[in-house]
This record gives C-alpha cells, structure tokens and sequence, in this order.
C-alpha cells in the first residue's frame, strides 16, 4: 500500500475519533477504543545501536501515532527466545512481532536471503526501490505466507565493511581454510572460494575472534563493529563489504495478530516501519562516518581495500552460487529474477546518476 494512502486512512480515523467525540459530549460517553499489548523479539542486544535501536524507536511511533492503542513492548536476543529463533516465535504467536535479518531463515525457505543482502547485488536506494516499487514487497508477503507471517522493511545498514581479520589477506589463497563468520549468501561465496564460513550471533562474535575459533568476522561497519571492540580482537579492517553492499532488516507479524487490528492500526504499523526502515540508514550515514574517523584516530585501526583480484574472483563465485541456488529452488529462482532485472535496469541510470556524480564530486 502506498504511503500516501496509507495517511489517508490515518488521518480519516482521526477526524472520524474527533467528530464521534463532538457529537457525544452531550450524550453517553463513547465507548473506550480496545487496546492492544503486543510482544517484538529480535535478534540483537536490547538497545544495540542501529539494529537494536530501530524496533524501540517503531514501538515508539506505533504508540504515540496510536495515543497509546497498540502498546509494543520490545525484547532483545535471549530475553523471551533466543535470537535464531525470532521466525518460530512470530510465527507460532509466541511474539507478535519481530526484528531480525531475512537471511537467518534460509533453512525454512532459501529465498529469504535475497531480501537481506546479494553480493554484489543492490545498494539500500536500489533494493528499497525494488521492495516498494518494483515488485520485491509483493514476493516477500508470497514466500513468508505459508509460515503466518507478515513482512515488512525494518531498516537498512547501507554498505558494509568486508569485515575483521586475524592476518592479511593478498590474495584468494588467503581465504582458503578461512573459518570465517558470514551469514547468507555471502557466507556461501566464501565456502566457493575455499573458506569455512561459520553462524554466529552478533553477541558471539568477539569472544570467538579473540579466542582464535574463527580467524575472522564481518559484523555490519564502523558504527556497530566499534561498539562490539571488534577492533580489539583483530588487527586488519577490510573492505568494502562486497557481500552486503545494502543489508536489509525485516519485521515480521504474526497474520491473526495483525488481521484482528482495526485498519487504522494496521496502517499505522505499516507506516512506522517505513518510516523506521528509512530512519535506520540515516542512523548509518551518520554515525558510521564518526566511528570510522575514533577506529583510524584514536584506536589506530589498520584499514585497507580487498585486493582486486580478491574482489574479481569473490565475484566470479558469486556468479556460480547464485546459479547453483537458483537450479536447486524455483522460488529462489523467481524472486532472483526479479531481483536481477530491477538491479540491471537501476543500474544503467544509476551509471550516469549516482556513479558520475561520486566521480564528478571527488576533489582527486
Ligand atoms: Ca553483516
């Protein structure tokens, strides 16, 4: 549903409130609307910047936009289940809601990973384009149906950093045995190119780098990877992150829970994850820059680019995996198809738009 219709019935139920308490002042006092109290889960630390901030800030909105109708009480990882465990819970109605990354749910349907991140697919701009206008929202809803959910966007990192590194790497030889932590597709790349790609919480992630079980992790950027101390547990910072050049965040509701609000809430719910979903990535932009200039200044991080022919054959694998997922699931293969004719349609206008004018604004 576009936004703007979706005011539209906002603000209809506004009026309709006012004029329905005008026209009672005289008479019995209306009704008392129901309220409703709804659990969220996520996958993160409660509070965890960027990630774990966008579900407070939405249940925020949802409960100022609703005057305290749809109360959203958010849980982080462990506090009512564990974070890969978010799906399940929402599903089974455990929680109402939830905040996590599509791409955890790739055991229940493969072509949940397309809706966090390709390597080397669509920035934020781009895949938010296809999500909202190009067809993407519409597969999603399809693919998540048949588990009782409903999805919506939750927010995006924008690219990411390529990630942390116990050596240096100079060339696709240093990635062989690589026990490395890199979730999705990308995870999938690395194992094509001879590296071990390994599942791990955010929460996990620094004392299994600094304890030596893996060799290296990518997180998300500056801005969440500072506050985790990553830096302290590796001396290399590569990048760009190739395999996550836009992640996307997902809500996900329960289909009874949402299907027993009033329309009015449900728009509500609707336009706060969009809201929040744009939110997340302005949170990005902003602070990934000042935890890139503290990692550099103050902790003298050592951050270097993947070497180009690192990049070419990360690349080239994967051109390989997204065959081999698209041979072995036809849904994964539709979405993908989709996902790959808006990507190379934006692409040629973002060719003359965004690439020439990062180049045109460059001082070098
Ligand atoms: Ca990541």
């Amino acid at each position: 549903m576009k936004i703007a219709k979706l005011i539209a019935i906002i603000s209809i139920s506004f009026i309709v409130m006012a004029c329905g308490n005008k026209t009672t002042t005289n008479s019995t006092q209306a009704a008392p609307q129901q309220t409703y109290e709804w659990k969220l889960v996520t996958s993160w630390p409660k509070n965890f910047p960027g990630l774990g901030r966008a579900p407070e800030t939405f249940a925020e909105y949802v409960e100022r936009m609703s005057a305290g109708r749809l109360k959203i009480k958010v849980y982080g990882a462990g506090q009512v289940v564990p974070g890969f465990e978010v799906f399940d819970a929402v599903s089974n109605g455990t929680a109402q809601m939830g905040h996590a990354g599509s791409y955890y749910w790739k055991g229940k349907a493969s072509a949940s990973q397309i809706f966090t991140a390709i390597p080397f697919g669509m920035n934020a701009q781009e895949f938010n384009g296809w999500l909202h206008y190009g067809g993407g929202m519409e597969l999603w809803r399809e693919l998540y149906a048949p588990f009782n959910l409903i999805p919506f966007a939750g927010g995006n990192t924008g690219v990411q950093m390529a990630g942390w590194f116990k050596k240096e790497i100079n060339s696709i030889d240093d990635l062989k045995g690589l026990k490395m932590r890199i979730p999705g597709l990308g995870g999938e790349v690395l194992k094509k190119v001879g590296g071990i790609p390994v599942a791990l919480t955010g929460g996990e992630l620094f004392t299994s780098l600094q304890s030596g079980a893996i060799d290296a992790t990518e997180w998300v950027g500056p801005y969440n990877d500072l506050a985790f101390g990553l830096h302290k547990a590796a001396d290399y910072y590569y990048y760009s992150g190739w395999h996550e050049p836009g992640a996307a965040l997902e809500f996900t509701v329960n289909k009874q829970a949402y299907e027993a609000l009033p329309e009015d809430l449900q728009a509500i719910i609707e336009v706060a994850t969009r809201a929040v979903n744009q939110d997340m990535l302005d949170e990005y932009t902003a602070a990934n820059n000042n935890a890139m200039q503290a990692l550099k200044d103050t902790h003298g991080v050592d951050m270097r680019p993947l070497p180009d022919d690192v990049i070419k054959a990360l690349r080239d694998a994967t051109v390989e995996v997204m065959k081999e997922q698209s041979d072995a699931d036809a849904t994964f293969a539709k979405v993908y198809r989709s996902y790959l004719d808006f990507q190379n349609n934006v692409s040629q206008y973002h060719q003359i738009s965004e690439q020439e004018y990062y180049k045109n604004r460059s001082n070098e």
